[in-house]
């Protein structure tokens, strides 16, 4: 911005020195104060911090990196430089996709690729990420100003376009594939696609394009009254597509933009949206590191607080052509993939000596074992001297659920995703 301002105040003077007429001089000597003042202004503005070429563990207060890289120290991530090397992309930069860009950018992702066609709008303050001084903009490249701010070393692509439309979905297909990035990736050029869209007709394209190219994608959702959403992973051929449930998904067909114009307006909550962004990226870092378990489907009502999880096999008679391919492929990939599986058992098996995490534990810093105790030993730890009583259960309680009870709120859960999803359909 200096450089463009340092030309301009050039510019003038040249303009001021070719005009014959002096009664001119005054004009362009008031420009060029105005100039002068925003060269100032633009000297004044916050630094950015310079690029880091590798992440240090280092534990020094100018290391971006150091409360990542101790992921890997406290034994949860085995190697979480790693996540320079992966490629998201991320459909949709509303109120959960914004959010989720920012918290990838902050863990230091490779590449973020941003989809969105709309623009920044004051309506969208109630939630987090964009700023009322970016209404106007783009909402993809308000995301790239900002986040460009927060992580200098995310490589970040902006797209606006609408992926819907002929042109916007080839442009979509052609960015997914494109492997400059990382050119000896196997598959397409990205690790994952995260679907942050707020009507069926966008999920039902990002469906087909990872169907088409055999990419794995999560989808996430929030309701229209704004108290529920969910998170879902989808691994074409293996999980169900977002085409395999059609009794309980229905195409609407209604244009959000034409609900827009009447008046119609779904409500939004930045706090719902906040959680659904953070089970997203939650369940993105546990796919991407290899930590953890990850979600198939992971639901969340907040008027109640329950998280509902489940899983979904696809539906041999899926609507979706791509899909059914991919489901063939799965099959005949089994012997393979039981050998794989097998002779990894094995391998864990031969390695059973374990070591110390840390020879030297100068802060005597223990981390709490997370494994299933055996229930014998946990009620004995769990003992609490005479006369005291938990008041609340339990997590081991609700196993014990009686058979009735469990199995009605099994129905309960599946009445609340019909809600969910009917919702989504608008
Ligand atoms: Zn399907």
């Amino acid at each position: 911005m200096e450089v463009e301002l340092k030309e301009m105040l050039d510019e003038l003077e040249t303009l001021k020195r070719s005009l014959p007429d002096p009664s001119h001089y005054t004009t362009i000597d008031k420009l060029r104060l105005h100039v002068e003042h925003l060269t100032n202004l633009a000297k004044s503005a916050p630094v950015r911090r310079s690029k880091v070429k590798d992440m240090s563990a280092e534990v020094v207060d100018s290391n971006p990196y150091s409360r990542l890289m101790a992921l890997q120290r406290m034994g949860i991530v085995e190697n979480y430089e790693r996540i320079r090397e992966f490629s998201v992309a991320i459909v949709g930069i509303g109120g959960v996709g914004s959010v989720a860009a920012e918290m990838l950018t902050r863990c230091g992702i490779g590449r973020l690729l941003l989809y969105d066609y709309d623009k920044v709008e004051l309506a969208n303050m109630n939630r987090l990420f964009f700023r009322p001084e970016q209404v106007g903009m783009t909402k993809t490249d308000a995301a790239v100003q900002t986040l460009s701010e927060i992580n200098p070393d995310v490589v970040l692509e902006s797209y606006t376009l609408n992926i819907t439309t002929v042109q916007g979905f080839e442009t979509f297909m052609k960015s997914l594939t494109n492997k400059s990035f990382c050119p000896s990736k196997e598959g397409s050029g990205v690790d994952l696609v995260l679907s942050c869209v707020d009507n069926y007709e966008a999920r039902m394209v990002v469906n087909q394009a990872c169907n088409e190219l055999n990419q794995t994608w999560m989808e996430s959702g929030v309701s229209e009254d704004a108290v529920s959403g969910h998170i879902q992973l989808l691994i074409p051929g293996e999980t169900a597509c977002f085409a395999c449930a059609p009794p309980l998904v229905v195409a609407s067909g209604v244009d959000e933009r034409t609900l827009k114009r009447e008046g119609v307006c779904a409500a939004s909550l930045p706090t719902t949206m906040g959680v659904v962004a953070g089970l997203l990226v939650q369940n993105t870092l546990k796919f991407l590191l290899k930590f953890g378990y990850v979600s198939p489907y992971l639901g969340y009502n907040s008027l109640k607080d329950f998280f509902p999880t489940m899983e979904m096999k696809p539906n041999p008679q899926c609507s979706n052509v791509a899909c059914l391919e991919r489901q063939k492929e799965y099959i005949l990939a089994k012997p393979a993939r039981d050998a794989a599986a097998k002779a990894k058992m094995e391998a864990d098996a031969s390695s059973t000596t374990e070591c110390p995490l840390h020879d030297d534990n100068e802060w005597n810093i223990s981390v709490v074992d997370d494994s299933v105790p055996d229930r014998k030993d946990a009620r004995s730890s769990d003992a609490l001297p005479e006369g005291l009583i938990h008041e609340l259960p339990s997590a081991d309680e609700f196993q014990k659920l009686p058979a009735s009870e469990a199995s009605a709120t099994a129905t309960d859960d599946l009445e609340d995703l019909r809600r969910q999803l009917e919702a989504l359909n608008g």
